[in-house]
């Protein structure tokens, strides 16, 4: 959501006549979209910012706007006096707007999307509803990104419209509670009525969205799915554990068995659907039964990609201040590992299915001189071709599985 929102301001930013630095030190203006989900992620961001501050020493005149995720705004005011602007939770989508004002900025320039310095990707994502109005116990998110808001289905269309025509094949739809979209909007819409309208678009391949929430996946997303030929096979569902007593202290508002029916209903009408899922390991409490119970879980839902993070305390949430941080970091640390080498053992199994099989691939570009692109299940392919590809469809005979990745050769290109 950060790289998508960046790229959204930096788009607007270049109608002003502004272009894209080769990096801070010459920058006049530097953008950092943070992220404080984790303990690790907002250590990176109080890295940036000491290195920002010595820049700024050097180029007094140099502007320093911090956005994305903030935890504790007066804090940061304090801590870090020479940014210019903070983004406060609920102003992200009018970031570009105060940039505007502090920069005195004015539409002087004539924006030719010919002379634009970022080309966007083959895939590339577009927020479409900020925020979250949840409140599980370990999660800051509700108070850094703020209430549910959506963008409305006509500015998001036509932001993927000037997206397709400047080479773009496949949007990513990003939320933080992605099946919330648009019922906060008047009238109101649903996730479902966006993606037929989206799939509606000529030269627009692929269609994708994240993340899920499992306690708002109806039927009609379930429909899109499988019915709107442009909509992937690919769900990105956070469980996080598989205890249901876990669960409750998490406050997520399901139990397993919930979930259970949820990807039983997704598969029955989609065998093949690609699933991804995040999981905390470490949770306050988390007893060693408690754990095997979210290893037995992954061993019987067989995801095809597990995002594992050990639990990490933020400030002013429930688990942070209610409970205890009891499981100690290297107790945490085996824990994860122990999903890691679980989940590698899955996906290897589930990707040597695809052995010698074709699959369809959106190739997106090339990395250590060979191509790569996905499937719609979201499979990452690797593939040698001395034709340029980027952009196109083709199909794929898998050769070789691993389980992050396959490798094979085109055998037809559309
Ligand atoms: N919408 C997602 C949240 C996205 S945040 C949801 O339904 O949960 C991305 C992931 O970070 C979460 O899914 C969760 O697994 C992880 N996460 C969030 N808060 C965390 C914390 N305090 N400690 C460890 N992991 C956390």
């Amino acid at each position: 959501m950060n790289v998508a929102d960046s790229r959204r301001l930096a788009e607007s930013l270049e109608q002003y006549g502004l272009s894209a630095a080769d990096g801070p030190h010459d920058a006049d203006v530097v953008v950092l979209y943070s992220c404080v989900v984790r303990q690790q992620a907002e250590d990176r961001v109080h890295g940036q910012l000491h290195a920002l501050q010595k820049m700024k020493a050097a180029r007094p005149a140099m502007k320093i706007v911090v956005a994305g995720c903030v935890s504790d705004i007066p804090d940061w005011r304090t801590r870090y006096p020479f940014v210019d602007l903070i983004a406060e939770p609920g102003q992200d989508l009018t970031v570009r707007d105060r940039l505007i004002d502090l920069l005195d900025l004015s539409e002087r320039y004539r924006f030719d999307p010919e002379q634009a310095v970022r080309l966007p990707g083959i895939s590339e994502g577009i927020t479409v509803h900020q925020g979250c109005n949840r409140s599980c116990t370990y999660c800051i998110v509700p108070s850094t990104r703020g209430g549910e808001r959506s963008r409305p289905p006509a500015v998001i269309v036509d932001e993927v419209r000037r997206l397709i025509e400047r080479g773009t094949r496949e949007v990513v739809l990003l939320s933080q509670i992605v099946e919330r979209y648009g019922r906060d909007l008047r009238p109101r819409v649903l996730l479902s009525n966006l993606l037929e309208q989206l799939d509606r678009l000529d030269g627009l391949e692929r269609i994708r969205f994240l993340t899920s929430y499992p306690g708002d996946f109806g039927r009609d997303l379930i429909d899109a799915i499988a019915d709107l030929p442009k909509v992937c096979e690919d769900v990105n569902l956070p469980i996080q554990c598989g205890d249901d007593d876990v669960l409750r202290r998490m406050k997520r508002g399901y139990v397993v068995d919930n979930y259970r029916q949820l990807i039983g209903r997704l598969r029955e009408r989609m065998p093949e659907i690609g699933l991804a899922t995040d999981i905390i390991v470490g949770f306050p409490g988390e007893t060693n039964a408690e754990f095997d119970n979210t290893l037995q879980m992954l061993d019987e839902f067989r995801f095809d990609v597990v995002h594992v993070a050990m639990y990490s305390p933020r400030p002013g949430t429930v688990a942070a201040t209610e409970m205890i941080d009891d499981i100690p970091r290297e107790e945490k640390r085996r824990r994860l590992h122990e999903v890691e080498a679980l989940q590698k053992h899955i996906a290897t199994e589930i990707n040597s299915r695809y052995l010698d099989r074709s699959v369809d691939v959106l190739v997106e570009g090339t990395a250590k001189g060979r191509w790569y692109g996905r499937t719609r299940t979201n499979k990452i392919v690797h593939f040698a071709s001395e034709a340029p590809l980027a952009g196109a469809l083709v199909d794929v005979k898998i050769t070789s599985t691993e389980p992050w990745f396959l490798e094979g050769v085109v055998t037809s290109a559309h």
